[in-house]
């Protein structure tokens, strides 16, 4: 069967471009583990739940059904319990609450069934923050991508106001560390690159350019 690909790394450091356009290129699912995290966390908010209620959610995690439908054109349409939220999960109300859901271990392991599920028949691109070293650690290709803090809150106020979102660019670059500072920290299954990654800092690389080595190391 296909070979599965990790990406893994930190907030705005270009995964799900990549990711995609690695798909793309060799004809393989793409799937987004944070937009799961960040369906959950929705779903939380949603409930008005109390986000240091590790019970709670955890049952919630577990009774609320996450699909991510892959369209013709690369993207993906992210269900929650059937309505398409894919759009609703960006908000910063979503951004700024989901590492907080995503430290639950009763969420994490539901997760990470879900996504080795996902992945079990192969050919699969995987992007989120345990990949690697987690959900496959059997994956024959495995990235950590990363990139200077100012150029990932640049990337992430760029993709918001494209959308028409207008969010102050100091308060994004505060929102993406706190998020990398809770990832990172968290007991089980923190950020961190696998031994056996490459790690690749995009900062000024060219999204082409980090797509073509991670293709590369599947057909060269
Ligand atoms: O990738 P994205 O920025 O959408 O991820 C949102 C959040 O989901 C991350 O900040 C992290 O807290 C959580 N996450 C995770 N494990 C993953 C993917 C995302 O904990 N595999």
């Amino acid at each position: 069967c296909k070979p599965n690909i990790a990406i893994d790394g930190p907030a705005g450091a270009g995964k799900s471009t990549v990711a995609k356009l690695v798909a793309k290129s060799l004809g393989y699912l793409y799937i987004d583990t944070g937009a799961m995290y960040r369906a959950v966390t929705l779903k939380a908010l949603r409930d008005g739940a109390d986000l240091n209620d590790h019970q709670k959610l955890g049952r919630l995690a577990s009774n609320v059904l996450i699909s991510l439908k892959a369209g013709s054109d690369g993207n993906l349409t992210v269900l929650m319990d059937g309505e398409d939220v894919t759009e609703e999960i960006r908000l910063p109300a979503v951004s700024n609450s989901v590492s907080l859901v995503a430290k639950v271990p009763a969420v994490r392991r539901k997760m990470i069934e879900l996504q080795k599920e996902m992945a079990a028949g192969g050919g699969v691109v995987m992007e989120g923050r345990d990949i690697g070293q987690v959900v496959l650690p059997d994956a024959r290709v495995k990235i950590y991508l990363t990139a200077a803090t100012g150029e990932r809150a640049r990337r992430r106020w760029k993709e918001l106001a494209d959308k028409g979102i207008n969010v102050d660019r100091r308060q994004i670059e505060e929102d993406i560390c706190n998020r990398d500072f809770i990832d990172t920290s968290r007991e089980m299954d923190p950020l961190a690159p696998a031994p056996d990654a490459v790690i690749i800092d995009s900062t000024s690389c060219t999204v082409e350019g980090v797509v073509d080595l991670i293709v590369a190391r599947i057909t060269g």
